[in-house]
């Protein structure tokens, strides 16, 4: 926490957000009761009463990439701390503890038999680092391009991993271990499937664990307000054409799960998905 005036927009109560937001969204997804957009930032829109609630309150707080999150009382801090990754389904966690260097970009952690693999990186936090060499360490970490790396490079050093990106990323990551050379997919091991997805930035890639969970950086989201799949032109860095033409060929994969890195996590049934799949190629052409 830093020492940023709070907003005026906050209600009166323990929990508040303060200047330094920098509405990145990751305090709307985890406790949506509690904080929501004013103007152009996040606020507290609701005290926390319920136990349950105050824990989500402190997820974000603990997952906010500037610390612009406060709360007067820390009852329950250590406990929320704990929590993290924070499970999602199966072996499929999410990180939290986002860096402000990848603008609060989500990141997950594969629990595997043949390896532990890191999405994308969070920021450098010795509590999460303690929970992944508690979780078996990290073999991989996959990243889907220049823009979410965050710690990678640390996470790397202290876990002996081996960072996979796209050679067109590789600015971001010269002393990677592993670069995916061209745009054709790559199963890496049986479960994992490597898909460049040229688009929002030259070498994107997305990962696909098991046909089910699809890790998809900023190619592709979930839009709560319109309850649809979405890409977002505004942020597309490199080519609208080529993301258009990406998300044609992963149209074709089948998964359930999708996990951005900006923007919402959705669950859909393989059909179902499927069909919103090819709702958003209409609207993107
Ligand atoms: S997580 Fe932090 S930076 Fe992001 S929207 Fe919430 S308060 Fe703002």
């Amino acid at each position: 926490m830093g020492t940023e005036k709070r907003l005026d927009t906050n209600v009166p109560g323990d929990f508040y957000v303060t200047e330094a937001c920098i509405n990145c969204d990751q305090c709307r997804q985890l406790a949506p009761p509690i904080f929501s957009e004013v103007g152009d930032y996040s606020a507290v829109i609701s005290q926390p009463w319920r136990e349950e609630d105050r824990t989500k309150a402190f997820h974000a707080l603990l997952s906010c990439p500037t610390g612009a999150i406060g709360s007067e009382r820390k009852e329950g801090l250590t406990e929320a701390i704990a929590d993290f990754p924070l499970l999602i389904e199966n072996n499929v966690f999410y990180c939290g503890f986002t860096s402000r260097k990848s603008y609060g970009a989500s990141s997950y952690f594969i629990k595997h038999p043949t390896g532990n693999w890191l999405v994308d990186a969070p920021r450098w936090a010795p509590q999460l680092v303690h929970k992944f060499e508690q979780l078996g360490g990290i073999r991989y970490i996959f990243l889907t391009h220049q823009d979410d790396v965050a710690d990678a490079e640390k996470y790397a050093e202290k876990f002996n991993a081996e960072r996979i990106i796209h050679v067109l990323e590789k600015n971001s990551q010269p002393g990677a271990e592993h670069f995916i050379q061209d745009r054709t997919a790559v199963d890496w091991a049986p479960d994992f499937r490597i898909i460049p997805v040229p688009g929002h930035t030259k070498g994107h890639m997305v990962l696909l664990y098991r046909e089910k969970y699809l890790f998809t950086g900023d190619h592709l989201a979930w839009d709560r307000e319109r309850g649809q799949l979405d890409a977002n032109e505004d942020f597309c860095w490199y080519s609208w054409k080529e993301q258009g033409e990406s998300m044609e060929r992963l149209a074709k994969e089948r998964f359930e799960w999708i996990l951005p890195g900006h923007g919402d996590r959705v669950y859909l049934e393989a059909d179902e998905m499927n069909i919103a799949m090819n709702q958003l190629l209409s609207r993107m052409k």
